[in-house]
């Protein structure tokens, strides 16, 4: 990788041949267009772990750090695990969502080599969880507007409710809970699970700028 970029952010600092890995990172951003080029560019060259957006709130997965930077050219912070803090769920899963990245990375062979040392049963751990206190009249609004169709594809719901036979569709915010978005029916859309999945891993080409 070249470090010699110049660094456009408001941080204006100048990425160098370094070992920093605020650089690297940065580095990796300017010259990645894809998220396999992001992955390529800071593999080894970093310790895989969680970083945050949003001032620190939240651990992210790789993928949305990469659309989130490539989108606000940011920089964003790694997390500093306070010792002896309870691990959150969501920490978890970003870590894991780079253990997967990094996985997905190497040859077959070496996976092999990993999974024939593994322990078949994995490890348990306690962790913390946030959520938030929705409001049911949202919910109820947004299905009643959707009246048993997807809000994005239009189709029927795909299946009716075991508990109580209504059209299943699950209510989502337009702009996340997580991410300052407001829990009101103007931010929320009723989705097939298809579509649902699809807003939040589907690739969202408006998102880059
Ligand atoms: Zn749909
Ligand atoms: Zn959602």
């Amino acid at each position: 990788m070249r470090y010699e970029i110049l660094n456009h952010s408001a941080l204006e600092k100048r990425a160098r041949r370094t070992d920093d890995p605020r650089y690297i990172y940065y580095v990796a951003i300017l010259e990645s267009s894809t998220f396999a080029d992001y992955m390529n560019n800071i593999r080894g060259k970093v310790p895989v772990y969680p970083s945050t957006y949003n001032d620190g709130r939240e651990a992210i997965s790789p993928h949305r750090e990469f659309r989130y930077v490539l989108r606000s050219r940011k920089w964003i912070a790694e997390v500093q695990p306070s010792p002896g803090a309870p691990t959150s769920e969501a920490e978890l899963r970003s870590k894991f969502e780079w253990d997967i990245a990094e996985a997905r990375s190497v040859s077959s062979a070496k996976r092999r080599s990993h999974l024939a040392t593994a322990p078949k049963k994995p490890e348990r751990v306690t962790v913390t969880t946030t959520v938030f206190r929705r409001n049911a009249y949202v919910v109820a609004e947004v299905l009643e507007r959707a009246a048993g169709r997807c809000e994005r594809c239009k189709q029927l719901a795909p299946f009716a409710k075991r508990a109580d036979g209504e059209p299943y569709l699950e209510v989502h915010h337009k702009i996340l809970l997580a991410d300052d978005g407001d829990d009101t029916v103007e931010n929320a859309i009723a989705l097939c699970p298809n579509c649902h999945r699809w807003m939040h891993f589907g690739i969202v080409e408006d998102e880059h700028h």
